[in-house]
C-alpha cells in the first residue's frame, strides 16, 4: 500500500559534467519525498555526491533543472542562500567542511553568514549542539576533535540554518557501530520532528532497516526509485550490477520462502520481524515496551532539587534520543541498553520481556510505529504502555 506523498525536491532531466567529458549525471529525475527518509544507493563514482551538491545549488545542471517545494532553482546569490537556509547538505568528510577555529564558531558560521541576529544565532548553536551530542564541547578547538566528534560537528553546522531537506553523504563512514547506531537515532529524530533526511551510504543493512524509500544510481544514471523492499527482493541483476548484495533479513527471508514454504510476504524489516515470522508457532504472550517520555521540565530535576528521574527498576531498558540521551550521560538515568535500544526493547518485548525505553516526545510516535510494522509483519502484538498507564491499571493495549 503506497501513500501519495509530496515532494519536497525534485529533479528533472538532469545533466551534469565536470568537463572531462564524460557525464557525471545523466537524465536524472527523481523525487524526494517530503517528510520522509530517503536512502541514496550506488557505487563510488555513481554520481551521489556529485547529485547532493545540485540540491542546495553547488552544481549548477548542464540541462535539466532541480525544482524545490515547487519552484525551479534559480542561481542568482539572492535565491541561491534562500535555497541553502534550507537545505543543508554535510559532506561525507568532516575536514572538508570545518574551517573555524572553535566548534561554537563552526557551527554559527551559516547562521551568521544567513545575517540572523546574534541572539538567534546563539540559540540555534546551543540547540544544534544539544541534538548532536555536543553541548559541552562549545569552546574547543576543532583541532582538538575525533573524526567521529568532528562529523557530528559538521552536522550540528547544517542543523543551525534549521534545514527542511538535511543531506548527509555517507554519514555512517569510518564510525564505530556505536555511533553508527547514534547518528541514525539523531537523522530519526530530526526526521520526527519534521525534517525530510536523505543520505547515502553503502551499508545495505543500515539502508533497508532505516530507509523509508530507496533511489539507485548507476553510472550517472537513476536506476531505481521505490521501497527499500522492492530495490533489495528482486531476482533480475541489478544489486549485482551495483555491487550489492542483500539484507541479511531479506536472505533469510526468502530462503525460509525457498525451504518452508512461507510467503514472502509481508517482507521482514528488521531481525525480530524476521525470527518471528519464521517461528509463528512459538505463542508466547509478547512482554510490554514501557515507554517513558523524558521532557526539558526533568531535565534540571536532581540537580535543582526537584524530584529528578527515577534510576529504573528494570534490568531491560534502553535510551532512545538525544535528550534521553543526555540525562544518561549526565548520571540521571541507569539504563542497559544505550544505542540501538528500541530496536532491542522491541526484540525483548517480542520474546516475552519488558522492556522500559527513554525516549524524547518526538520519538515516542517512532516506538509505536515500529511496534505496528511487528505486528504487522511478524504476528507479534507488543503492547506500547506508556508511563503513566504503567501505574495503576497497567495499560490498556494500543490497537495495532
Ligand atoms: P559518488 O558520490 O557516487 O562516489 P561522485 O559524484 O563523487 O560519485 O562522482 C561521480 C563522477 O564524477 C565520478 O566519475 C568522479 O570521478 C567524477 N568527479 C567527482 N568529483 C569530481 C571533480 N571535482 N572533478 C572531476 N570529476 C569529478
Amino acid at each position: 500500500m503506497q501513500e501519495k506523498t509530496d515532494s519536497i525536491l525534485s529533479t528533472r532531466g538532469l545533466g551534469f559534467s565536470y568537463g572531462n567529458g564524460k557525464p557525471a549525471l545523466s537524465d536524472v529525475t527523481l523525487d524526494i519525498p517530503k517528510g520522509k527518509k530517503t536512502v541514496f544507493l550506488g557505487p563510488n563514482g555513481s554520481g551521489k555526491s556529485t547529485l547532493f551538491l545540485h540540491f542546495n545549488g553547488v552544481n549548477r545542471p548542464d540541462s535539466g533543472e532541480v525544482v524545490f517545494e515547487g519552484k525551479a532553482v534559480k542561481y542568482d546569490a539572492a535565491s541561491l542562500a534562500a535555497l541553502r537556509s534550507a537545505v543543508s547538505v554535510v559532506f561525507q568528510n568532516p575536514d572538508d567542511q570545518i574551517f573555524s577555529a572553535t566548534v561554537e564558531e563552526d557551527v554559527a558560521f551559516g547562521p551568521l553568514n544567513a545575517g540572523l541576529p546574534n541572539e538567534e544565532i546563539e540559540k540555534r548553536v546551543e540547540e544544534a549542539l544539544r541534538m548532536v551530542g555536543l553541548e559541552e564541547f562549545g569552546e574547543r578547538p576543532t583541532q582538538q576533535l575525533s573524526f567521529g566528534q568532528r562529523k557530528r560537528v559538521s552536522i550540528a553546522g547544517a542543523l543551525a540554518m534549521r534545514p527542511s531537506l538535511l543531506v548527509m553523504d555517507e554519514p555512517t563512514a569510518g564510525l564505530d557501530p556505536q555511533m553508527v547506531h547514534e547518528l541514525l537515532e539523531m537523522a530519526d529524530e530530526f526526521n520526527s520532528r519534521g525534517t525530510t533526511v536523505v543520505i547515502s551510504t553503502h551499508d545495505v543493512e543500515t539502508a533497508y532497516e532505516w530507509a523509508d524509500e530507496v533511489r539507485g544510481l548507476h553510472q550517472g544514471r537513476l536506476v531505481f526509485s521505490g521501497q527499500p523492499e522492492e530495490f533489495f527482493d528482486r531476482e533480475d541483476r541489478l544489486l549485482h550490477e551495483m555491487g550489492l548484495t542483500p539484507p541479511t533479513v531479506l536472505s533469510l527471508n526468502r530462503s525460509l520462502h525457498q525451504l518452508k514454504g512461507t510467503s514472502l510476504t509481508p517482507y521482514p524489516r528488521t531481525l525480530s520481524e524476521a525470527v518471528h515470522k519464521a517461528f509463528p508457532e512459538k505463542k508466547h504472550k509478547a512482554g510490554r515496551l514501557i515507554v517513558k517520555c523524558v521532557d526539558e521540565r526533568m531535565e534540571g530535576g536532581a540537580a535543582s532539587g526537584g524530584p529528578g528521574l527515577p534510576r529504573t527498576p528494570h534490568n531491560r531498558s534502553g535510551i532512545y534520543g538525544s535528550l534521553a540521551r543526555r540525562l544518561a550521560q549526565e548520571g540521571k538515568l541507569d539504563v542497559h541498553y544505550r544505542f540501538h535500544a528500541l530496536e532491542s526493547g522491541l526484540m525483548e518485548a517480542a520474546e516475552g520481556q519488558d522492556f522500559v525505553l527513554y525516549t524524547d516526545t518526538a520519538l515516542c510516535s517512532l516506538a509505536e510505529e515500529k511496534a505496528k510494522r511487528l505486528e504487522r509483519n511478524a504476528g507479534v502484538k507488543v503492547a506500547i504502555v506508556h508511563e503513566h498507564e504503567e501505574e495503576g491499571t497497567g495499560g490498556p493495549e494500543k490497537e495495532g
